[in-house]
């Protein structure tokens, strides 16, 4: 579908496809990576706090104060943080900010499908680069990129986490671009490329309070990296919009960071549930990808991933399939809770006899 109004921007665009949020009283939702457990308390009373203030003034266009916050979080200065409206957001100024029309990106083949979205948008030219047949990423195949490079570590949807090692290498042979690690996950897996920024002025570090963070309804994501990146960040942001953090999410985000104990509690919950569900997983003839993230990508033996996503469904549980060759036979399950995982369990030893 088309219009004589629409600009060729706007013709050129692919939109990025979200999963469902149906409105389904008892659904199980296992499909976009949601924290199954409520943010810290500290957020509620945070965000209460702030309603009883001052929402008829403006939020704080540098958003200097959670910034500060979260660089001390890791061990940064307010300079080395750029806050967005959700990490989506800064992954798009960062594509603007980083990424040029005449020189070719390069993303993995199976990654987050966001990726070409932006680029499209932007025209930025880009070359997928192949997965070894167990999706691991080779590392030397983002070596001299002509424009630049940005995977998910862990990588998503497969949960496959990239050693620091390699990342450092990646980092290394491309001294004269940067490097986009989108850790959306991070907080699941063993540790995050932050401690290479101090070694590389080429590195963005992309990290989101939705999933480890039980935020994904407030919109928080943010940037790590040398204050030139930052302060490119913040041209193109305020080139569209000076207010992207509103002043409840400014709050609710403060007191996210500052409870570090509820935050680590449950992501470490989710850790045990994972390494438990994909064992019963395995028990049912699925195969299971390591997974370093807060969902798993399966295959099963015997049933395809498209009748099993649809079996689930009229089970009132969703979880994500995607049509895409190459992963079509797979489901990508959010880690729920105990509870939770057990009911799936139950479900599946019904649908799988
Ligand atoms: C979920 C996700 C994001 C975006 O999260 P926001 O909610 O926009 O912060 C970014 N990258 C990857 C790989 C994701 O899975």
């Amino acid at each position: 579908m088309t219009s004589k109004f629409w600009s060729e921007t706007v013709r050129r665009t692919e939109p990025y496809v979200p999963g469902e949020q149906p409105d389904i009283p008892d659904l199980l939702k296992l499909n976009t990576n949601e924290n199954p457990y409520p943010p810290s308390p500290m957020v509620r009373d945070a965000i209460q706090g702030e309603l009883n203030r001052k929402l008829q003034l403006y939020p704080s266009p540098t958003v200097e104060g959670l910034r500060q916050q979260i660089g001390e979080y890791f061990n940064l200065q307010s300079k080395n943080v750029f806050i967005g409206n959700g990490s989506d957001e800064v992954l798009a100024f960062s594509f603007m900010a980083f990424f040029s029309q005449s020189k070719a990106i390069r993303f993995p083949a199976v990654s987050y499908s966001f990726y070409p979205v932006y680029a499209k948008l932007f025209n930025i030219p880009y070359k997928t680069v192949s997965l070894n047949r167990d999706f691991t990423i080779q590392p030397e195949c983002f070596f001299q990129s002509e424009g630049g490079v940005i995977f998910p570590n862990p990588n998503a949807p497969t949960g496959i986490f990239l050693d620091l090692e390699s990342v450092r290498d990646i980092l290394e042979s491309n001294r004269d671009n940067v490097v986009i690690v989108d850790e959306a996950y991070v907080d699941f897996a063993r540790e995050s490329a932050v401690s290479l920024l101090n070694d590389y002025d080429n590195l963005l570090v992309v990290q989101t309070m939705s999933k480890s963070r039980s935020l994904a309804g407030l919109r928080i994501g943010f940037a790590l990296g040398h204050p030139d990146l930052i302060e490119a960040l913040t041209r193109i942001k305020d080139s569209f919009n000076s207010y992207t953090i509103d002043r409840l999410a400014i709050a609710g985000g403060k007191a996210a960071i500052t409870d570090s104990d509820y935050f680590r509690d449950t992501a470490n919950k989710i850790i045990r549930t994972r390494e438990w569900t994909s064992r019963e997983l395995k028990k049912r003839g699925f195969h299971a990808l390591p997974s370093s993230a807060n969902f798993v990508f399966v295959s099963h033996y015997k049933h395809t991933a498209e009748q099993l996503y649809a079996n689930l469904k009229e089970q009132h549980i969703l979880v994500r399939h995607f049509s895409k060759p190459g992963i079509d036979n797979y489901l990508r399950i959010t880690i729920g809770t105990d509870a939770q995982m057990q009911h799936l369990m139950e479900k599946l030893d019904e649908l799988i006899t």
